[in-house]
């Protein structure tokens, strides 16, 4: 909800607790969405601990980390851009819900009561299967929804690998519940549900015994991540498991899992990432003659083709041997820890632009989130290698000094602040020069 000055404190019980659904009515329940506090907004440190911990964990146990640094910063970079329209408008899932409760609502339950409470828990988990799935199934949704589908890692950094797209279609599955559900319960919800999907995406946690009955877990994500071929189109379920065992979507966790696309974009750009399924729909629909097979290229399924069946063949789906060869940067490691830097301070710089947006003109808004794509975009053709990437990384360097001169960025640290300057001016000759010798000589691979 876009309206910081109503914001609730979250402690941090209730911090923990808001990660895996386990709030209680009586915390929860308000009368207008606008005194709903942003739950996801202040997910954020819960965020980065739990991910903190994994890494710890999955080094302990395992002996290595099941993260890697390209993998997860083309993920939390999908997270961050999923997440900037709400510095302008109030997410479509909300306003158009508002929209029909405040016009054609039946009747009214009352917002606090815990019945509307638990019955709109059902409600948003039983939209988000129905959702969920048409988003498997309809090539339009899964342009959107594929995003969250391209790591071909598992970890809880994937979670965070969301789409900019899907909420243009994601909203008309809730709307029949504005009816008679006030927009308020159902603001909390939907928070939650997206919320509690976050602790399932790791290979940390095996199986949860009886848990697995009902609940959507780590084990039942798992087969829903994967592109093995029992994999496919399986386990749809937000928070439960049991619309999948009652709607035939359900399977077990069985041979091991190999996650990703099963045809991988093989890229960290994270427009691409965002938007390249969108313009192979384009492409096909211009190619696909026929009014009904232009319509079908959107709405069946994304193997769909003329002469087979709505969801495409199963046949078609490339069978996994075990031994697929991750997508990988080819970046040296000292790279990826100046990415890893760069990330780092663009995201204080996301929080501060989320924390202060009621101060900030729109203007200033919009040209900061231009500045935030800019820098993950920049980060995305380093890791990619793209022959142009040292020419943007200088002109980004030269913004971010701007930026640093007229007060929008400010060193952690105020008594450091003439190492940040030193530090950006070393990054500018750097890439400048490296910028000169391509323009002289052409493109090659910056190293
Ligand atoms: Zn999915
Ligand atoms: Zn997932």
């Amino acid at each position: 909800m876009k309206n910081p000055e109503a914001q609730q404190d979250v402690s941090v019980s209730q911090g923990v607790r808001m990660m895996f659904y386990m709030m209680k009515p009586n915390e929860t329940s308000f009368q207008t969405p606008e005194e709903v506090p942003d739950y996801v907004k202040k997910a954020t440190p819960f965020f980065i601990s739990f991910m903190l911990l994994e890494l710890v964990i999955s080094w302990v146990c395992k002996g290595k980390p099941l993260s890697r640094v390209d993998d997860v910063l083309t993920s939390l970079s999908a997270g961050i851009l999923s997440r900037l329209p709400s510095l302008f408008f109030r997410s479509i899932e909300v306003t158009s819900y508002i929209y029909i409760w405040e016009n054609y609502r039946f009747f009214s339950l009352p917002w606090d009561s815990p019945w509307t409470w638990y019955l709109t828990f059902l409600g948003v988990d039983f939209a988000y299967y129905w959702f969920h799935r048409m988003a498997h199934e309809v090539n339009i949704i899964w342009a959107g929804h594929q995003v969250h589908h391209s790591s071909e890692d598992y970890n809880l950094s994937t979670a965070l690998r969301q789409s900019v797209l899907q909420i243009y279609t994601s909203w008309i599955f809730y709307s029949p519940m504005a009816l008679f559900i006030p927009p308020s319960v159902y603001a909390v919800h939907l928070q939650f549900n997206l919320l509690y999907q976050f602790w399932i995406h790791t290979e940390i946690i095996n199986n949860l015994g009886p848990l697995e009955l009902i609940l959507n877990t780590p084990s039942h994500h798992r087969v829903h991540h994967g592109k093995n071929r029992y994999c496919i189109d399986k386990n749809y379920g937000g928070t439960l498991i049991i619309w999948d065992r009652i709607f035939g979507t359900f399977e077990a966790e069985k041979e091991r899992v190999i996650y990703g696309l099963t045809h991988p974009i093989n890229t960290f750009d994270p427009l691409r990432v965002q938007f390249h399924h969108l313009f192979y729909i384009w492409t096909t629909f211009w190619a696909t003659p026929g009014f009904f097979h232009k319509f079908s290229v959107i709405f069946k399924g994304p193997g769909w083709g003329p002469g087979k069946p709505r969801l495409g063949l199963s046949e078609e789906i490339p069978e996994v041997t075990g031994k697929e060869v991750l997508f990988s940067s080819s970046a040296s490691q000292l790279l990826k820890i100046y990415t890893v830097v760069q990330f780092a301070v663009m995201l204080a710089f996301y929080e501060e632009t989320f924390a202060n947006t009621a101060a900030l003109s729109q203007v200033t808004l919009l040209l900061r989130v231009l500045f935030i794509i800019l820098t993950l975009t920049s980060i995305g053709f380093l890791l990619d290698q793209r022959p142009k990437a040292a020419i943007m990384e200088t002109l980004r360097c030269l913004v971010i000094l701007m930026l640093y001169r007229f007060g929008h960025i400010k060193p952690l640290v105020p008594a450091l602040s003439f190492v940040f300057e030193i530090f950006y001016s070393i990054c500018i000759t750097f890439w400048g020069v490296r910028s000169m010798k391509l323009l002289a000589t052409g493109p090659g691979k910056p190293k």
